[in-house]
């Protein structure tokens, strides 16, 4: 009897040791709301982790309808990950319904929201005192006169109060805050942290993967910066929804769109008309279509102005293959995309030689009219 019954467990134990499932049941299950999020989980995660994405590749999660099947992912998961500041809307309604009581890292918890209220004309005077909308209306002449880095201190300063506000966004605020790779670093150390807390067993790999894809980060930041670097200051850049907030503000740039922060409602007429005269005034030398948004209304202002077409950029989904593909890789493409389209020749030259001097400086009152154009779309 016994003989026969240590065999019979010996053979039972060694076919459980042997079947590459019980590995596989092991790895972490985690589901995020869109591509970058999960990209970005993968890169924390390694091995160790199976990440769904609910929006995929070149997916607009602005606009998605969840399906009963994306519950039943989010009930299985073992954590979930999602943007916050109302990107996902859908996101928290799905997790209600699924039952899903486990860990849930919403991945702009902390970083410095971007205030935007483009036609809330009533919503100006609540704001005011938290100095977003001198933010909004100055950003671009904080950028040209002190450079970026100072420009980010203030930015920190003045948004401190924001983090009162997280957990009940009101909707003016911008939720594409990946778009800068230095706020993308908090989304990393919230994932981290949400995987730590899910499989805490694995921590110290996820801070040692942590640690290596925040470094990744702050080098292709430096790369796109040199890129950057070489488009005038004056240059404005067309987009379909605004999306490039957080990139205009981190990398001194200037992006127009014809659509808000999301992409759910069409432009009006009167907003293509006003973008039109705008396109028309200021020095727009190109538009943009993003990846995952309608392109035909950046294809009629083209029609309309005359202005080519000179590429895509990668706004609130990856690329389902090729460069763009990661978010790194997207980040880069973009900035490369831009700088093939938009750099001025010799602009670098000068700006690396001639640091005091440079045309940066001497276009303040180009800036100016700008800003009055800006404000006559905005309002
Ligand atoms: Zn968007």
């Amino acid at each position: 009897m016994m003989p026969s019954s240590l065999s019979r467990w010996l053979v039972g134990a060694g076919t459980l040791l042997a079947l590459p499932a019980a590995m596989a049941a092991e790895r972490v299950n985690v589901v995020t709301s869109f591509s970058i999020l999960a990209d970005m989980v993968e890169n924390v995660g390694g091995e160790h982790v199976e990440v769904t994405s609910l929006v995929g590749a070149d997916g607009d999660a602005h606009v998605f309808s969840p399906s009963p099947g994306d519950a039943r992912s989010l009930a299985q998961a073992d954590l979930v990950v999602f943007n916050g500041l109302l990107f996902e809307g859908w996101m928290e309604r799905l997790i209600d319904a699924s039952d899903y009581n486990g860990p849930l890292v919403t991945a702009a918890e902390g970083i410095n929201a971007r205030a935007f209220s483009p036609q809330a004309e009533d919503e100006h005077s609540e704001h005011d005192e938290h100095g977003h909308d001198e933010h909004d209306e100055h950003g671009h002449d904080e950028h040209d006169e002190h450079g970026h880095e100072e420009h980010d201190e203030h930015g920190h300063e003045g948004h401190d109060e924001h983090d009162d506000h997280e957990g009940h966004a009101h909707g003016n605020e911008d939720p594409h805050a990946w778009q800068d790779m230095q706020q993308a670093q908090v989304y990393v150390a919230n994932i981290r942290d949400g995987l730590i807390e899910a499989d805490s067993d694995n921590a110290d790999t996820y801070r040692a993967n942590a640690e290596r894809y925040l470094e990744e980060m702050a080098a292709v930041d430096s790369e796109m910066r040199d890129l950057l670097s070489e488009i005038p200051a004056s240059t404005t850049i067309i987009t379909g929804h605004d999306s490039f907030g957080y990139f205009a503000n981190a990398y001194g740039l200037r992006f127009l769109s014809p659509v808000g922060l999301s992409t759910e409602a069409d432009p009006s007429a009167a907003s293509i008309a006003a973008l039109v005269d705008v396109i028309e005034e200021q020095d727009v030398q190109a538009l943009f279509h993003e990846n995952m948004t309608n392109q035909s209304i950046i294809t009629q202002l083209a029609e309309e102005t005359g202005l080519p077409i000179a590429g895509t950029l990668y706004a609130d989904a990856l690329a389902s293959e090729g460069e763009a593909s990661t978010y790194l890789g997207m980040m880069r493409h973009n900035a490369e995309v831009l700088n093939a389209a938009l750099a001025q020749p010799g602009h670098d030259d000068h700006h690396a030689s001639d640091h005091d001097d440079h045309d940066d400086h001497d276009d303040h009152d180009d800036h100016d009219d700008h800003d009055d154009h800006d404000d006559q779309h905005d309002h």
